[in-house]
C-alpha cells in the first residue's frame, strides 16, 4: 500500500487537540504522523480535503446484520460492536471484518446475550433463534461464559429486561461477572424494568449497554454508576426525532450521570427501528440537546480513539467544523479505514508530492 498523506486546513485528532493546517499520513494502515503539515513526511500520494479531519466514528451498540456493513462504512462508522445475535454468524463475521478486503466496519461481538429460560429477546421478532441464550443455573451461566470467550467475544450481553420475562437470577448474574472478569471481558447489561440498574451494579457489571429509559433513577444510584459503570447512550431509539416520555426519562437519568463524572459512549442500536447505517447525526444532537455534552465531549465519545502515530489510519473529513456546529457530522468528505480511502466526495486529489 502507497503510503498516502490527507491534509486539510482544520483537523481535530481527539479531545483537545486543534490543528490548524494539519497532515495524517498514513503507510500499511498505520498513522505514522498526524500534525502540523509543515514537518510532514513525505508520501507517495496525497489528498488534499477542504474541510475538517477527525478520527472515524465506533458504534457500541448495533445489530450488523440487521443492516448493511458496507453503508455503515460509507457513513463514517469504522468500527462496531454487536450486542446480540447468533453465535455462529456472528463471530464468522466478525472473523471476516478483519481482513483487508472486507467492505464494512470491524465488527467486534457479544454473541448471543445471556437469558433466563424463556426471556427477552428470545421471543422478540427482530431476533433470530439464538440470539438470546438461556442459563439454567449457576454452572451454566459460567459455561457459557467459557464458552464465549472461547470463541472471541468482545464482550459479555446479559438481559436484564424484566418487562419482556424472566431474568438470571443474581446468583447467574454473580457468576456470569466473576467468570467473565477472570477472563478479561467486560459485562455489560440491558436494564429495562424497576431496580433492574441496581441490580446491574450490585453485581459489578461493567456497563450499561442503553441509557436506563423505564424509571427516574434515584440520585443515589446514579452517583454509584458514575463511580463504576459507562453508559452506552442509545438515546434516539426511544424517539426516532420526536421528544418522548422514555427520551425525557432517559435524557434525565444521562444528564445527572454526566454531571456526576460517569463515562458515556456514542451507541445507536442499529438494527432497531429506523436507524440509518454510518454516523447517527440525530444522537449526538440529542448528547448536547438534551444530555449537555459539549460537541467536544460529544465527539470524545464518538471516537475510537485519537489520530496519533501507531493508532490505524480510521479517520473521516467534514466539510465543516464539528466542535462549532455538530450536524456536520452528516457533511461527509471523506472516509478512510486503515489506510484504505472507502469514501471521497468534492476534494481534489493532487497526486505526489
Ligand atoms: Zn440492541
Amino acid at each position: 500500500m502507497p503510503t498516502l498523506s490527507v491534509r486539510a486546513p482544520l483537523a481535530w485528532l481527539g479531545p483537545g487537540e486543534v490543528v490548524r493546517y494539519a497532515a495524517v499520513v498514513a503507510e500499511d494502515g498505520v498513522v505514522v504522523y498526524a500534525g502540523h503539515s509543515a514537518p510532514a513526511p513525505p508520501a507517495e500520494r496525497r489528498i488534499d480535503v477542504d474541510g475538517v479531519l477527525m478520527p472515524a466514528v465506533a458504534d457500541r451498540h448495533v445489530h450488523i446484520r440487521l443492516a448493511d456493513p458496507a453503508a455503515v462504512l460509507m457513513g463514517g462508522v469504522v468500527a462496531v460492536r454487536d450486542l446480540a445475535w447468533p453465535a455462529d454468524d456472528i463471530f464468522a463475521l466478525a472473523d471476516a471484518s478483519e481482513l483487508p478486503t472486507f467492505n464494512g466496519p470491524i465488527v467486534r461481538a457479544a454473541g448471543p446475550m445471556l437469558t433466563a429460560p424463556g426471556g427477552y429477546p428470545t421471543g422478540d421478532r427482530w431476533a433470530p433463534p439464538g440470539t438470546g441464550l438461556e442459563i439454567r443455573g449457576v454452572d451454566e451461566a459460567t459455561r457459557a461464559v467459557r464458552m464465549l470467550s472461547d470463541r472471541g467475544a468482545a464482550a459479555i450481553k446479559v438481559s436484564l429486561n424484566a418487562e419482556a420475562g424472566p431474568t438470571p437470577t443474581d446468583a447467574e448474574l454473580a457468576a456470569i461477572v466473576e467468570t467473565a472478569h477472570g477472563l478479561g471481558l467486560p459485562v455489560t447489561v440491558h436494564p429495562e424494568g424497576k431496580g433492574q440498574v441496581e441490580r446491574a451494579l450490585g453485581a459489578g457489571v461493567d456497563e450499561l449497554a442503553h441509557t436506563p429509559w423505564s424509571e427516574r433513577l434515584p440520585d443515589g444510584v446514579i452517583q454509584a454508576l458514575a463511580r463504576s459503570v459507562r453508559i452506552v447512550s442509545t438515546l434516539d431509539i426511544h424517539s426516532y426525532g420526536e421528544i418522548t416520555e422514555d427520551l425525557r426519562v432517559a435524557a434525565d437519568n444521562l444528564s445527572r450521570f454526566r454531571a456526576a463524572g460517569g463515562t458515556v459512549v456514542y451507541g445507536t442500536d442499529l438494527g432497531n427501528g429506523p436507524i440509518p447505517p454510518g454516523i447517527h447525526v440525530r444522537e449526538a444532537l440529542l448528547l448536547h440537546e438534551v444530555v449537555g455534552m459539549t460537541n467536544e465531549e460529544v465527539l470524545g465519545a464518538m471516537v475510537a480513539g485519537r489520530l496519533e502515530a501507531g493508532g490505524p489510519a480510521d479517520l473521516i473529513a467534514l466539510g465543516r467544523n464539528p466542535l462549532e456546529e455538530l450536524d456536520a457530522l452528516g457533511d461527509l468528505r471523506l472516509v478512510m479505514r486503515a489506510g484504505r480511502v472507502v469514501l471521497r466526495r468534492a476534494e481534489l486529489d493532487t497526486g505526489s508530492n
